[in-house]
């Protein structure tokens, strides 16, 4: 079975790495970073904080169960198991002027257990049964806290002074306030739960790497800043949840393939149109016989770099997933003019762009060949080319269907002149032939 040498896999991934993935999370941390840092809340805000972490607990765990999403479900319970005990010992220190007796043991096991338990949950993917898969993060949540437990009852002392203790001098910083050992475990959860985001690029990793900063950024100041512990693990509760909803927005607006907007957003976008705009769709050329030859999977691959390459066509042109193989660009208050040297841009592109394919199960006969075929000589190259068809809103054609279905035949028309061209549409001075086929 072909499939995509390691750079073109690589370059895919690349392309899926966005910014917009933080949207749902980023503003909520600089948000509580900000407020934890504020003089003084507001009453409103102290109640609302107050509360703020059970009720996201209970609404946002049921939202995210409705989701199929546990894992989130969990890492909203680790969060609030953190929060409800450092309160206790804030709530103490608050109204004695001191801290409780067991507040170092508590704060140093919170600081250890948090971050590992938040890493945990935060890899461990929903794979098997719903309950099964609930009762086994319970299981892993009960046995973790009865040892923790067990051991700090019977040995207080012991693990307080064990984990208070700089174990690599070497490593210490002045900076660090917190036990030692918990740097080293933010460290991997931190590098887990990143390299996690970067081979699967999605909100909800985005926001548990967000969520575990948030929690870093909070423990030193538990005891310093009044409103940091609620405000914060609200905030990192609620970011989870909005990256669920963001998801389940993601889920019906996106397609999955690609990542471009898909059709539902396409026919929303087109409601909100103004008076000028162009619309062109793309196919790609011969792709029924490239699926034929080199597998459906290789062709999923072909669309998610024919996608990445539509993504970045300018001129204010946006790129959908219309369905299969075509595409649409939408260019709002624009004229057909402007938008075509845009569309030959990417359309080159696309011709210019070569993959290499590599076959995995074949391996090299002896040495010579197997060095051949590292220095590329036997590796195949591919490439496609795609079809395009314009039209611009007009007289005769007042209504954005009406434009797509003028596109869509200047699109046959452009497959007739022998495809990898475009075809323009119901322009006033008619239909023009815009870039001549290669082939
Ligand atoms: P033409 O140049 O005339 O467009 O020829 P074509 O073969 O591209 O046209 P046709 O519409 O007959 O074939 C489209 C093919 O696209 C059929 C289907 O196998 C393939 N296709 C559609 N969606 C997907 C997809 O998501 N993944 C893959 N791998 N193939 C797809
Ligand atoms: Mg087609
Ligand atoms: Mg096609």
């Amino acid at each position: 079975m072909p499939s995509l040498l390691v750079r073109d896999a690589a370059l895919i991934r690349l392309a899926s790495l966005r910014l917009s993935h933080f949207f749902s999370s980023l503003p909520f941390l600089v948000g509580a970073v900000a407020a934890a840092r504020l003089p003084g809340l507001s009453e409103f805000f102290v109640s609302l904080f107050n509360v703020l972490p059970t009720l996201l607990l209970l609404l946002g765990g049921a939202f995210c169960l409705v989701y199929g999403r546990q894992r989130e479900v969990f890492l909203l319970l680790v969060v609030y198991v953190g929060y409800f005990l450092l309160d206790i010992q804030v709530d103490h220190f608050r109204d004695n002027g001191q801290v409780r007796e067991d507040a170092a043991l508590v704060f140093h096991l919170i600081c250890l257990l948090l971050p590992l338990l938040y890493a945990l949950y935060g890899c461990w993917e929903e794979r098997s049964h719903l309950l099964q898969d609930i009762f086994a993060r319970a299981l892993v949540l009960l046995a973790v806290g009865a040892v923790a437990l067990g051991l700090a009852r019977r040995y207080p002392q012991g693990i307080a002074e064990w984990l208070a203790q700089i174990h690599w001098p070497s490593l210490h910083a002045p900076w660090m306030s917190l036990a030692q050992l918990a740097y080293l475990v933010f460290l991997i959860a931190f590098i887990a739960l990143l390299v996690q985001y970067l081979r699967r690029p999605r909100p909800l990793h985005a926001a548990q790497l967000v969520g575990l900063i948030g929690l870093f950024w909070m423990l030193p100041q538990v005891f310093i800043l009044a409103n940091a512990l609620q405000v914060v693990s609200s905030m990192v509760m609620l970011m989870l949840v909005a990256a669920v909803a963001h998801e389940a927005y993601q889920m019906a607006f996106r397609d999955e393939l690609t990542g471009l907007p898909g059709r539902r957003a396409l026919n929303e976008r087109l409601q909100r149109l103004g008076r000028d705009y162009v619309i062109a769709m793309v196919d790609v050329d011969h792709f029924k016989k490239f699926n034929d030859t080199h597998g459906h999977d290789v062709g999923d691959q072909v669309l998610r770099l024919v996608a990445s390459q539509l993504r970045k066509v300018g001129g204010g042109g946006k790129a959908y997933r219309y369905g299969g193989e075509e595409f649409t660009l939408l260019f709002p208050g624009k004229s057909l003019e402007q938008c075509l040297p845009h569309m030959e841009a990417v359309r080159l592109a696309i011709e210019h762009y070569r993959m290499q394919l590599r076959d995995k199960h074949s391996r090299p006969r002896d040495d010579r060949e197997g060095k051949q075929r590292r220095a590329g000589k036997t590796a195949s190259e591919v490439s496609v080319t795609v079809s395009m068809g314009v039209a611009q809103r007009q007289a005769e054609q007042r209504t954005p269907q009406e434009v797509i279905k003028a596109a869509d035949k200047a699109l046959y028309s452009a497959k007739a002149a022998g495809r990898n061209c475009i075809r323009s549409a119901g322009h006033r001075r008619g239909a023009v032939k815009v870039s001549t086929p290669v082939d």
